[in-house]
């Protein structure tokens, strides 16, 4: 493995590591500090920042979730492989309306109220949170991350930004698809004659695939066939 590739495979590691210590801040602390709860607002102001020039970079380093399912849950996960339907856009879109919709009306009674409105915040962490340890358990720990109405929101809105690309020399060995969180096979979205990149909403730029490809064929960039 080159020395760089080690660099950033430990610079992510380490990143993640810090930014998971926010999950038990705002879900514990956040009890006793509602107001700990405009940390997910200030997270969610992040990443829309960054979603416009790096896609799901942030699902991928920097969410607090996604690091302790990564780095902690995956210690218990039974890891079975993840199912179809947590590839299907509708349920994607389903759970993005009903959350979306349970966190407006929670803040539309809690309005005026600021300790009451970071209670909201931190509320959707624990719902959210609580049915990722679930899923993830049983399935992939990132499992969460297929459905989350977060990266939903990021990868819409990055639909051409710093796409994983696929060359069209790809050996199609799978390597890349066992090492990924979320399970895409960049392998399988290689066209012949021409490099292919995977929708921005599947991929969480986490650069797993990347640095363990053994033909070297995939690299970040912005779509060009547009
Ligand atoms: S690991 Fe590389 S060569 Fe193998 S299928 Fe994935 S992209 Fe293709
Ligand atoms: S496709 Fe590659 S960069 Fe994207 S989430 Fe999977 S392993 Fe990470």
């Amino acid at each position: 493995m080159k020395r760089n590739n080690v660099k950033e495979i430990c610079c992510r590691k380490a990143s993640q590591i810090a930014m998971s210590l926010l999950l038990p801040l705002v879900v514990v602390g956040g009890y006793y500090h509602p107001i700990l709860g405009f940390t997910v607002l200030a997270l969610i102001t992040v990443f829309m920042v960054l979603s416009s020039r790096r896609g799901r970079f942030y699902c991928g380093w920097l969410c607090p979730m996604g690091a302790f399912h990564e780095r902690f849950l995956a210690k218990m996960s039974l890891h079975k492989p993840i199912p179809a339907l947590f590839k299907s856009c509708w349920l994607r879109w389903v759970l993005f309306s009903v959350m979306m919709s349970f966190m407006a009306s929670q803040l539309f009674l809690a309005w005026g109220d600021y300790h009451a409105v970071g209670d909201v915040f931190r509320t959707m962490w624990i719902i959210s949170t609580g049915m990722a340890i679930v899923l993830g358990v049983y399935f992939k720990p990132r499992i969460w991350c297929s459905i989350c109405p977060m990266g939903s929101m990021q990868g819409a809105s990055s639909k051409n930004t710093y796409l994983l690309t696929v060359e069209d020399s790809c050996a199609q060995c799978k390597k890349c698809q066992k090492v990924c969180p979320v399970s895409p096979y960049p392998g399988s979205f290689k066209k012949d004659g021409v490099s292919g990149q995977v929708p921005s909403i599947e991929c969480l730029r986490c650069s797993n695939c990347v640095e363990n490809c053994p033909k070297k064929v995939l690299s970040f960039q912005d779509r060009l066939d547009l």
